[in-house]
Formats: C-alpha cells, structure tokens, sequence
C-alpha cells in the first residue's frame, strides 16, 4: 500500500528547510523567505453559455518582492488551490533570485476544467480572474503570466481587462502576449528552449554528442512537446513521451512530428499500438539517459523513484520530485537538475518581454534567445559551484544560491543587519 504523498507545500518547506540548515540560514531569516507576504481567495460569477451563472474561485499568492515586482503565472486546473498557488508562488521567488532576474515569486489561478468550457466562458474566466485581481496586479507591483492551461490568448484578454479598467494600454502588466499585442517573440518556446540550452550544457561537459543520448519525455503539453521536438530537431534519440493518457516507446527513437500530428488529430495512440506502453506512467521507467518530467507537481515520489533508470532527470515541471525520492535518486547516483533552473527560460523571457515593454521596443527571437541563454546558463554555472562547494545535490545547491541572495536583500532594504 502506498503511503500519502506530500503535498506541494509540503515539498516546497522541505528544500527551503533542507537548503537553510546546510547554508546554516538564521531561523529568523528562514522563517522570513518561507511566508508569502499576501494570499487572496476571490470568487467571481460568470454567466455560461446554457444560461446559469456559475460561481468561480480565483487564487493568487504573492510570495516575496524583496528583488522586484511579484512574478509568476496563473493556472486553469480544477485541482488548483489556494495552497497550491502558495507552493507554486514560493518556487518563483527562488527561480528568480537563482536567474537573477529583478522580480519576485508570485503564482495564481482558477480552479476549472478549461477543456469543459466553451471559448466565451473561457473568456469571461480569464476577464473575471483579471477584474477581481486588478488592484494586486501591474507593472511595478506584480506581473502574471501563463502557466498550466492557460496560454497567449487568456494573456492577450487580461492584458485587455486591465488596460480597460486603466484607461490607457497596459501592455507590462502581464508576459505571454501575443507579439502583435504587446508580447515578445521567443516566449512561447521559451521555456522549453531553456532547458535544451541545460541539456546542452551538460553534454558538452561530459563530451557526450546528441546522437548518443536518449530522452524520454513525461508530459506532451506546452513544455514537454517543444522540448522533445527542439532535441529531435538536434538529433536527440527521443525513446519515449507521454500525455494524460498514452505513453509512446521506440528504443531506436521515436518520430517526433509524426507524434505531434497524431497529438493534434486523434490522440498520441494514432502513433500506434506497437508502440504503446501499458500505462502512461511507464514513460517514467524506460531505459533512457534524460528524464524530462514535463507535466505537474509530485510525479517522483518515494513510492516510485527506485524504478527510474535514467542517469539524469530534467525538470521540466514545477515540483514533480518529492524531497524522499530525491534522497534517493542521489543514493543511486541520479541527478536531478532541479524546476527553478532548469524550466526558468520561460520566467526569463517574460522578464525580457517587460524589458520590450517598457522600451516600447521589440527585439527578434535571435536576439532574445541568446539574452535568455546568457541567463540560464550563469545559473547553471551557480547551481553547480554552489552544489559542489557544499557537496550537496543541484536542488540544494540552486535554493541555497537563490538563498543567499534574498538573505542579502533583506540586509540592503534594512531588514536585516
Ligand atoms: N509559469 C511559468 C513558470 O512557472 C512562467 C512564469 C512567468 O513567466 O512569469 O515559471
């Protein structure tokens, strides 16, 4: 029988605790970075298309501005919970610290079935969400932005709220845009482009070429699709990838755009049945060199991490690896390279798009990328000497890195001495 899984604040507590207690943090310091500064409930209706109106309940978290304004995106998921929004708020005020972007952690979101709504009620979601939220939100206080289910367009409509309730254009208040109204090239890749630019790095530290590398990917959405069609693209062997309800396995590799195409008509299954693994959790366990889990929080518990192979895990998600599997994970010598550094180019590319925003003036995706890229990868450069200096795991050594430069802001704006 498997025991209960921590939950995401749980998990979250845990690094914090973990990280404090090797860096030998202050308990009063600690106990400052671990609170969020505010957590709002709101419930606001909306009027569906067969005539009732429905009550809907909207979340945000804004963790910590001690860096800048409160970042973070906002999810449409009917398991989202104010707790969740605290967990996931929490995690991007250390992947900003550990990016060095000038912005705090923030996360929010609606608890709904996007996939049961219909484009106007999705619309006065995303409307009713930004409405009931517009005194939190803009530029210089706290800027949203996508995250799970929700995408450029439901930025394209809060951006619209907003600047209506303003009464002027309002392109900063959020990252995501469409480019045509406000938002930057480069985003929608964004965060999978980040985390090939790691799983590059990486290689070439082990002299290890493309061709000879094999990666499965958990998770077919935004993140997981991108990122397995930029490494095919780059002559990755992809051996298996997954969604919701089907996972694929080719040991020589799989065709990627065929999968994207059978993703977009009928399911991953058109793929075909040859290819199928019994249940869409295998693709966790099959012999590969990177694991990319690329969907949600606590996929790697204690209950399953001894059956991973993989010599690397990539996360792609936020807080899919509880801290007991990764306990283990590091006994069996598997490293995990932990969601603040690795799944940060999308938190980077919306901070370049705020960048645009404020200039009123828009780069091309080269330019962008290689702005992103300079970013990430001065992060994994911390990440590894940090984790090398305390002998520790990446995790630990990325949330002590973010650690120690929130413990120095609180000292700069007199909070500490
Ligand atoms: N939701 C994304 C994340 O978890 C992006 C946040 C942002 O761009 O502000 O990092």
């Amino acid at each position: 029988m498997t025991e209960k899984e921590q939950g995401p604040l749980d998990v979250v507590f845990e690094q914090i605790e973990e990280a404090s207690r090797t860096m030998k943090l202050k308990d009063s310091v600690q106990t400052l970075l671990s609170h969020p500064k505010r957590k709002v409930e709101v419930s606001f209706p909306v009027e569906m298309d067969d005539g009732h109106t429905q009550l809907f309940k909207g979340y945000r978290t804004q963790h910590n501005d001690l860096l800048g304004p409160f970042k973070g995106g906002i999810r449409f998921h009917p398991s989202m919970t104010v707790e969740e929004s605290q967990a996931l708020g929490t995690w991007m005020t250390f992947k900003s610290a550990l990016v060095q972007i000038p912005h705090g952690g923030a996360k929010g979101g609606v608890a709904c079935d996007p996939s049961m709504l219909s484009d106007r009620e999705l619309r006065e979601v995303s409307r009713g969400y930004m409405e009931a939220f517009s005194d939190l939100f803009g530029a210089g206080r706290d800027v949203p932005a996508p995250d799970v289910y929700t995408d450029p367009k439901t930025m394209g409509i809060m951006m619209d709220t907003y600047s209506r309730i303003a009464g002027r254009h309002e392109a900063g208040v959020i990252t995501g845009k469409p480019p045509l109204v406000g938002g930057s090239k480069a985003r929608g890749a964004a965060t999978a482009q980040g985390a090939v630019y790691v799983i590059e790095q990486m290689l070439e530290k082990m002299k290890q070429a493309p061709e000879h590398t094999r990666v499965a990917v958990q998770g077919f959405g935004n993140g997981g699709q991108i990122a397995a069609r930029l490494l095919y693209d780059k002559g990755f062997k992809v051996v298996g990838v997954s969604d919701s309800k089907t996972a694929l396995y080719d040991k020589e590799g799989l065709d990627i755009p065929k999968a994207q195409e059978a993703k977009e008509n009928s399911g991953l299954k058109e793929y075909g049945a040859a290819f199928m693994l019994d249940s869409s959790e295998d693709v966790l366990y099959v012999d590969t060199d990177i694991l990319i889990p690329a969907a949600m929080e606590g996929v790697i518990t204690k209950n399953n991490a001894s059956r991973i192979k993989a010599k690397h895990i990539m996360e792609l998600a936020n807080g899919p690896t509880t801290p007991e599997a990764d306990h283990m994970l590091k006994e069996k010598d598997q490293h995990v390279y932990p969601d603040i550094l690795v799944n940060a180019g999308g938190v980077i590319v919306s901070y370049l798009e705020s960048v645009q925003n404020h200039m009123n003036y828009y780069w091309e995706e080269d330019e962008i990328n290689e702005r992103m890229k300079t970013f990430i990868l001065e992060a994994y450069e911390n990440t590894e000497e940090t984790a090398a200096s305390y002998q520790t795991t990446y995790r630990n050594g990325a949330m002590i890195f973010a650690l120690q430069k929130l413990e120095q802001a609180l000292e700069y704006r007199g909070y500490i001495s």
